[in-house]
């Protein structure tokens, strides 16, 4: 179908289509380990696509604002890439999927060298945020805020500080990680600083729109179609989106990958970023996730709409 057209299509099909994903919100729970998180409306749902000539379709609670959580890492290990290159980026991280939870420790004691398996997990995140430039960890997460504003075109971008001090004062898992990085060798910095950028970046609000302009320029190779801009070289938007494939929904990326053929990345608070490359970028939100943490009914959703216009890459 031509752009214009299936664009047209989508407005016209949306809001239904969301009405029969909501459903499927009742088969999953609210993430509830960030205390803060278990306030969002289980029910909600929504949506938002943008194509490179700034047209949208949106619908459900595409204005729900919810934190990126774990959407941000893609867009860290970006920057932590344009910061330090490649080289160092893969001698402090691997390529591949680990197989475990997002937050499991057991590999980084039981394989060598102990290294986390990839920047998409949380051992993996916290040590990107560790490669992140900037004179301490004030001016790193200044540093990211900036980077996240300049891709949603959205300079009201800003942290959700009650979600961030409620995730910062019970994350007993990633302090267990992070200090087993740092007896590792892995981590060099002081703990406490790294930790404070990671939940800093997790805790930055967005909505569907913005996670759509975010996810067009991934889409449109590190440029942003709409502003003409050129934000991130080409190579690392072709190394994010393809952990993003392999690692972006945690241990159900092969289903998302039979089920909805995109480049993905979701997070405990409900968003998955999206991209049909080259045509759309693709925000969502639905709290409710399933039990390998992806939201239920915005999984639901992407498979119904890439079945129905054929989006699967392959
Ligand atoms: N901030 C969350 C955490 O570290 C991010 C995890 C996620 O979204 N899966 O637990």
């Amino acid at each position: 179908m031509p752009f214009t057209a299936e664009m047209d299509a989508l407005r016209a099909c949306l809001p239904q289509r969301v009405a029969v994903s909501r459903a499927h919100a009742a088969n999953g729970q609210v993430a509830s380990y960030i205390p803060d998180l278990a306030k969002t409306p289980r029910e909600a749902l929504g949506i938002s696509i943008l194509d490179p000539s700034g047209n949208s379709a949106s619908a459900g609670d595409s204005g729900l604002p919810f934190t990126m959580q774990s959407v941000s890492k893609v867009f860290t290990l970006i920057l932590a890439l344009m910061d330090r290159g490649e080289h160092i980026v893969f001698s402090k991280v691997g390529m591949e999927p680990s197989g475990d939870n997002f937050n499991s420790m057991l590999k980084l004691e039981l394989v060598e060298p102990g290294i986390p398996f990839n920047p998409l997990i949380n051992a993996g995140a916290i040590v990107i945020s560790s490669l992140i430039k900037g004179d301490g960890p004030q001016k790193k997460s200044a540093r990211i805020l900036h980077f996240f504003r300049e891709l949603a075109h959205n300079d009201a971008l800003d942290y959700n500080l009650e979600e961030y001090r409620s995730e910062s004062s019970t994350a007993f898992r990633n302090r267990s990680l992070a200090y087993f990085l740092k007896d590792n060798g892995v981590l060099k910095d002081d703990v406490e600083e790294v930790l404070d950028v990671y939940f800093h970046h997790c805790a930055v609000e967005i909505s569907c729109p913005d996670l759509a302009r975010m996810a067009l320029v991934l889409a449109c190779g590190g440029n942003d179609p709409i502003s003409g801009q050129s934000l991130i070289p080409r190579r690392f938007v072709q190394i994010a989106k393809t952990f993003m494939v392999t690692c972006g929904m945690y241990n159900a990326s092969g289903e998302f990958a039979i089920g909805v053929g995109l480049p993905a990345k979701s997070g405990v608070s409900g968003g998955i970023m999206t991209m049909v490359p080259g045509r759309y970028g693709i925000g969502v939100v639905g709290p409710a996730l399933n039990r390998k943490g992806n939201s239920v009914a915005g999984v639901h959703l992407l498979e119904t709409l890439s079945r129905e216009f054929d989006w699967s890459l392959f």
